[in-house]
C-alpha cells in the first residue's frame, strides 16, 4: 500500500525582502534593501530549488540574483543586520553543483567536502488547523529544504539533469514536473534551442 504521509511539508515557510537586495562589505555579504519581509513557501512554489542553487554563478552578483529571488538561505541572512554571508551562498552552490555532477556521472570525486554537515528539522505530528496527524518534517530554514528537496529528489531516483540550452540543472520523472526524458528546463528553451540550431 502506498503511504499518504508526505513527510516533507511544502508548508515551509521562509521570509524575502519584496524590495530587493544589494551587495555591501565589497561584495561579502547580501544585504536587504527594505524595511519589511513578506513570507512565501519556497517548496510549495519551486520544485527545483536546488537545481537553482546549484546553477548559481559563484560570484557575488550570482549570489545577489539568487538571494533577489528566493531570499537569504540562512536564519542569519534574515537576522542580522549585516545580511547573508555570499561565501555560505557559494559554497553551497559549490558542493551541491559538484554532487549534482557526481550523481550524473556516477563517480565521486576526492574534491567533495567530507565534513557533515547539519540539517536542521523540526518535527509536526498534529497540524494545528486540521487537527490531523499529518507527520511532517519542516525545515528550518531555506537551506535545510533545499538539502531535504534533494534528498527527495535523489532517494525518489529522479533524473537530475542540466538544460542543454541553460545548464540549469533539473529533475525530471514522475513527480518532479519535467517528463523522464526531457533535455531542456522549460518549453521556451526547448523551442530556443532547436531555433538557434536551425
Ligand atoms: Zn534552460
Amino acid at each position: 500500500m502506498a503511504s499518504t504521509i508526505s513527510p516533507v511539508s511544502r508548508e515551509f515557510t521562509w521570509s524575502r525582502d519584496p524590495e530587493g537586495y544589494g551587495l555591501s562589505d565589497t561584495g561579502k555579504k547580501v544585504v536587504r534593501s527594505g524595511k519589511k519581509l513578506e513570507t512565501y513557501k519556497p517548496l510549495e512554489l519551486h520544485e527545483n530549488l536546488f537545481g537553482e542553487l546549484a546553477s548559481t554563478r559563484q560570484t557575488p552578483d550570482g549570489v545577489l540574483n539568487f538571494v533577489k529571488k528566493f531570499g537569504p538561505l540562512t536564519l542569519e541572512g534574515i537576522q542580522s543586520a549585516e545580511g547573508e554571508e555570499v561565501a555560505v551562498v557559494i559554497e553551497a552552490a559549490q558542493t551541491i553543483s559538484q554532487l549534482l555532477l557526481a550523481n550524473k556521472r556516477k563517480q565521486i570525486p576526492s574534491t567533495l567536502p567530507s565534513r557533515p554537515r547539519t540539517v536542521h528539522l523540526n518535527v509536526r505530528i498534529l497540524d494545528p488547523a486540521s487537527h490531523q496527524h499529518p507527520f511532517t518534517l519542516v525545515p528550518e530554514t531555506l537551506l535545510d529544504a533545499i538539502w531535504l528537496q534533494l534528498a527527495d529528489a535523489l532517494s525518489a531516483n529522479a533524473e537530475i539533469r542540466q538544460c542543454s540550452q541553460c545548464w540549469l540543472w533539473f529533475s525530471a520523472g514522475r513527480g518532479f514536473g519535467r517528463r523522464q526524458d526531457a533535455k531542456f528546463c522549460s518549453a521556451e528553451h526547448r523551442i530556443l534551442f532547436n531555433n538557434r540550431k536551425r
